[in-house]
């Protein structure tokens, strides 16, 4: 990570409220980023991450709480800030580059004339689109294009970049590259920016930091590996990724399922369901107990659904190269770290 979490945050959220008339956008959210982070913002659809970016932009006005960028209010209490005083840069989902520029005309149109050319050179080389300047938007290719909209955010030197799922027009292939690309250009240029999407993995991959939001508001922030491996609520974990809450009797630091013990990040006591990734289950052939259910081959592995004697079905990733069919008896194990349990809802009432 390139920031440093001891110094005060350039981008702050406290207590902010939207709604458009009677629908509840953001409800009390909270948020900091700090100089040079990388935030991934991960929620379902109509989650209100577009709404919130639009806040912090300027586009759209809190109906309560604040919004600070590098010590200043710019929103809340009695701060304004119009969108041209608080230096954000905006990627949109679709790139919106200007038809009838060509890229130089594109990149440099937030820029002052008299740096604009040297400005427009030196951003695209940083986003490798040397020698670009006369070419017009219709000729250039998908990946160039969104790296022509990357470029025309950073060429005024942002305060904070704000991403709204910016790869959502690429085919899934020039998806990763193009997510990879941006990842060390972002990095190389110590931006600061908070990236939005509903795509976990290119969240996972994308953020130094993932916040997971849903119905406006943050259910958890972390690290990837936090956020994929200590989901904080049973919703967290299956929206993070793959996921069977299974259920389990924990007696401290392990929990006891019908397959076996299953080590717990945290010691519970008494009915839990226990968080487990498909990718922490061996499945050994034979006698066991529990039934081939489903099976998804996806080449290098294959997603195996397991149904326990009580009907209770658990995930595994397994071997693309398993001999595995419907109805085939086998015993599961768990093979993976520590793994985060949750109350049962029965449990408690
Ligand atoms: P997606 O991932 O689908 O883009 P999102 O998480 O970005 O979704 P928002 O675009 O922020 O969600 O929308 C959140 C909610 O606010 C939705 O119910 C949407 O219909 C509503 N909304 C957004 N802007 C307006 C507006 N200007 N007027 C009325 N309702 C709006």
């Amino acid at each position: 990570m390139s920031f440093d979490e001891t110094t005060p945050p350039l981008l702050a959220i406290d207590g902010l409220h939207k709604s458009f008339g009677a629908t509840k956008v953001l409800d009390d959210f909270n948020l900091t980023l700090h100089s040079g982070e990388m935030l991934s913002l991960l929620g379902p659809s109509g989650c209100g991450k577009t709404t919130l970016l639009r806040l912090i932009a300027g586009l759209e006005q809190a109906d309560q709480g604040m919004i600070s960028l590098d010590g200043s209010a710019v929103d809340g209490g009695r701060a304004w800030v119009r969108p041209e005083g608080r230096h954000v840069g905006m990627v949109f989902q679709d790139w919106a580059l200007f038809p009838h520029l060509d890229v130089a005309g594109n990149v440099g149109y937030g820029v002052p004339r008299r740096q604009r050319a040297v400005e427009v050179t030196k951003t695209l080389e940083l986003v490798n689109l040397p020698g670009m300047q006369s070419r017009t938007p219709d000729t250039l290719s998908g990946g160039q294009q969104q790296r022509v909209a990357l470029a025309r955010a950073l060429a005024p030197k942002p305060t904070v970049l704000l991403l709204d799922e910016p790869f959502s027009n690429l085919d899934a292939a020039l998806r990763r590259d193009v997510r990879t690309e941006v990842r060390e250009l972002l990095r190389d240029a110590e931006m600061t920016a908070v990236f939005v999407t509903h795509d976990r993995e290119e969240a996972l991959v994308l953020g130094d930091r993932v916040a997971v939001m849903n119905a406006g508001r943050i259910v958890q922030t972390g690290t990837p590996a936090q956020i994929y491996q200590h989901p904080a609520t049973p919703w967290a974990a299956a929206f993070v990724g793959a996921v069977s809450l299974y259920p389990a009797v924990a007696a401290g630091d392990v929990a006891e399922a019908d397959f076996g013990p299953i080590p717990l990040l945290d010691s519970a006591r008494g009915p839990v369901e226990v968080a487990v990734r498909p990718e922490n289950v061996d499945l050994r052939a034979g006698d066991g107990e529990h039934v081939v259910d489903n099976y998804e081959y996806r080449g290098p592995d294959a997603m195996v659904t397991v149904a326990s004697p009580t009907g209770v079905l658990l995930h595994a990733r397994v071997s693309g190269m398993n001999s595995l069919a419907l109805g085939d008896r086998v015993s599961p194990v768990y093979s993976g770290p520590p793994a985060a349990a949750f109350t049962r809802p029965e449990a408690g009432s």
